[in-house]
Parts: structure tokens; sequence; C-alpha cells
């Protein structure tokens, strides 16, 4: 499988993460360095080889506004770890309002969880109060910085050196 590449910025802040091809293409024309290679693989071409790349660094700063993590099902499952926030059953998940929406909960971050089947209809159109149930861990608003270090944890371990700030900040929210 191929293997995607970490970009920092300038001041080595974790900005995107992009297909190798793309990654390649900015090295050579020298708009970002290497910075780390995935050691054993390479890239082949009919005359010759190069390091695979798996952190690069861009070689001019650029101003990116962020817009924060896209709030959807698969993000949402992502940032839960896949876990029902109430029990920790990690089967027929679906999503569910801390605050019901019938009692004015919004469709947020922060009111919503990874909730198992079973424990969605238990809890039904009530608050947690209602039904004496508990979340594992408050919902909170993920950052970019906490996908990646999990997406490194899992697929690219060569990222984590470059991740340190950014671990932090995600384990401190
Ligand atoms: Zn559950």
């Amino acid at each position: 499988m191929e293997k995607r590449v970490l970009v920092l910025n300038l001041d080595h802040y974790p900005i995107a993460v992009v297909p190798v091809q793309k990654a390649m293409v900015l090295l050579l024309m020298e708009k970002a360095q290497q910075l780390s290679t995935y050691e054993l693989l390479e890239i082949r071409t009919v005359s010759r080889s190069f390091a695979y790349p798996s952190v690069i660094r861009l070689v001019h700063y650029k101003h990116i506004p962020y817009k924060g993590v896209l709030l959807n099902r698969a993000n949402l499952f992502r940032r839960d770890r896949g876990q029902c926030q109430y029990c920790g059953s990690i089967k027929q998940l679906t999503i569910d309002h801390v605050i019901p929406r019938s009692k004015g909960g919004k469709t947020s971050w922060t009111n919503l969880v990874t909730a198992c089947n079973r424990c969605n209809v238990l809890k039904g159109d009530k608050t947690l109060e209602q039904v004496g149930m508990q979340l594992r861990t408050e919902p909170f608003v993920p950052s970019l910085s906490y996908f990646l270090a999990s997406y490194a944890e899992r697929q690219a371990p060569e990222w984590l050196p470059y991740l340190d700030t950014a671990m932090l900040e995600s384990s401190t929210k």
C-alpha cells in the first residue's frame, strides 16, 4: 500500500498529509526539504530510485486558515476510537446526541458521541441524569494534530518525532 507523507510548515508545524506523488513534486521543485524517509521503501523510475519521503518541510512559510476538523460520522467515530462512549462496545455503532435534540441539544463535536445501538436505544430521548448513564470521556473538539498522532501510531511511526508538540497539545484537551 502507498504511504502518505506528512507536510510540515517552515516552523515545523504539521499542516497537511499528501500522497507521495505530491510530496515528490514539492521536493523536486525544491519547494520542500526531506526530513525523514520510510527506510525500507524506495521510489523507482526507469532510470533511478529515490528515497521514499515520510516527512517533508516547506521551504517557505505558508499561511493557511485553519478551518478545523470536519464534523462527520467517520471523523466522530475516529475521535472516539471506534468505541461506544457509554459501554465501550465496538459493535453496531451509531451517533448519539448527549443532550437530545428534542431538549435543545446541538449537533456539535461537544454534544455528539459514538454510541452502540443498545446504549442509544437505552438512553432514548432522555438526558444522562434521567437514565443514570455516564460518558467514559468528555466529548471534545479534535485538533488536526490529534488525528495525525493517532494515524501515525498505526500507520507511520516515522512521523512521531515530528508530532511531539502536536501530541502534547491533543492530550491536554
Ligand atoms: Zn454501548
